[in-house]
């Protein structure tokens, strides 16, 4: 049983149809969440099991680091190996050895499954048990899949963080209160300078040793067990909220920490899972919340009244279209998202505008024809679909950069609104 707070009176979008549509689909792969992931746990090393095409996808997401010394690469299977000529665990374990001896500063290591193992049904999960034994307690072996099949590019974060949890520890161990299993967990890759801020305002309301996860450091990963609180920062972890909840964990029900409202209302989620009255979060937010409110008036112009259409593709689209609806005064012709988690997302659904038109997966041709007959003043939409419709005169905005970019939290608020107000801003001096 979840811990609730109540949902605000109105209803919005809480029992709005939804079109589901499950077609030819446009998103990036799994394998995307390692340019966000290897950044955020800074002694992780994540070793994809899969194809020179995995490889191009990762370095050109991520860039070429030459300076530093990688924490990303792919053990390339070729031919012999998917014909079944070679044995790929035996390669694999000579691929993790030499990796290990080299890398000492490695404590984690994820094997990420890709479309080719998964093809040539290599098992990765006994691979990273097998590789495990023999290398703890000096490196932990996890796996999860990143394969393109059936997922997008935000799943990969979810797997990722849905294999952690069940090593996580259950009791708190020497070393302080804020590793205590009945504290507060926040769920959900976060940039460091918004995890910080976050975390310096949950301190200040007064909530109990907030954690995060990941931690930046292997050694740092919260406890998490009966009594945890859990708040997701997130919208696309429901493999990572299940796993949390398989160990005891709790959600407390909020919606998520985009814009001004989003962030107060997250933070005040958490302090009334902990008995700490509004007020308080009022207080100390007071500040953050008056210097967000002046930057965002800035954009609220240039949006304000403008129609936007959103193809689904990160899992942040209802957020993200609840804030800049209700904040900035955008319209809202389509939010379409790869997947609708009804429970996580109720108080998002609540706040979007009745009537607002939602689907759910996709079908790319149809929802091509809904964006040209809706001519939307902005299109969010993953790469390969932006230069098409750019070129029709859409003006578009790439949905992965909401992603790459901090945007929770009240410092972030008006960057966020600044991401697609560019767009509009740099099409009228083209029109001009
Ligand atoms: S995992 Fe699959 S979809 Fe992703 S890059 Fe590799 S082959 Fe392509």
């Amino acid at each position: 049983m979840n811990a609730v707070i109540p949902l605000k009176a109105d209803s919005g979008c809480a029992d709005a149809p939804v079109l589901r549509e499950r077609g030819q689909r446009e998103v990036f792969c799994g394998l995307t969440g390692i340019v966000w992931l290897h950044r955020k746990i800074q002694d992780a090393f994540f070793l994809v099991v899969g194809s020179r095409t995995c490889a191009h996808l990762i370095q050109s997401a991520a860039g070429v680091m030459i300076f530093a010394e990688p924490r990303f690469a792919t053990a390339i299977l070729d031919e012999r190996d998917l014909a079944g000529l070679a044995d790929a665990n035996e390669e694999l374990d000579r691929v993790v050895q030499r990796l290990l001896e080299r890398r000492p500063d490695i404590k984690t290591l994820f094997l990420v499954g890709s479309c080719p193992s998964e093809v040539i049904k290599l098992d990765l999960s006994r691979a990273a048990q097998r590789l495990s034994r023999q290398f703890l307690p000096r490196v932990r072996v996890l796996n999860y899949s990143g394969s393109g099949i059936e997922t997008t590019f935000t799943q990969g974060e979810d797997a990722c963080l849905a294999s952690l949890v069940p090593v996580l520890g259950t009791t708190p161990p020497e070393g302080g209160p804020e590793r205590a299993a009945s504290s507060l967990v926040v769920v959900g890759t976060l940039p460091d300078v918004v995890e910080d801020q976050l975390a310096g305002l949950l301190s200040r309301i007064g909530v109990p040793a907030a954690a995060f996860l990941p931690a930046r450091h292997s050694g740092r990963m919260p406890v998490v067990g009966p009594g945890t609180r859990y708040l997701l920062a997130q919208p696309f972890l429901g493999d990572t909220a299940r796993a949390m909840e398989e160990r005891g964990a709790q959600r407390i029900a909020a919606p998520f920490p985009i814009g001004v409202e989003g962030t107060t209302a997250w933070l005040e989620a958490a302090a009334a899972a902990f008995g700490i009255s509004a007020d308080k979060v009022a207080e100390v937010t007071a500040s953050a919340r008056a210097r967000a409110e002046v930057a965002l008036a800035r954009h609220r112009q240039a949006l304000q009244g403008r129609s936007i259409f959103f193809f689904p593709d990160s899992q942040l689209e209802l957020p993200i279209a609840r804030f800049l609806s209700r904040e900035l005064g955008m319209r809202l012709t389509e939010v379409g998202t790869p997947y609708l988690h009804r429970e996580h997302l109720a108080q998002e659904l609540a706040w979007l505008p009745a009537g607002t038109r939602l689907s759910e997966g996709q079908d790319v041709e149809r929802q091509l024809d809904r964006c040209r007959a809706a001519r939307p003043d902005i299109t969010v939409c993953g790469l390969g679909l932006a230069n098409p419709l750019e070129a029709e005169g859409l003006t578009t905005k790439w949905a992965i950069e909401l992603v790459f970019s901090p945007i929770h939290g009240y410092e972030q608020a008006a960057d966020l609104a600044e991401l697609f107000a560019r767009p509009l801003h740099r099409r009228e001096l083209l029109a001009a």
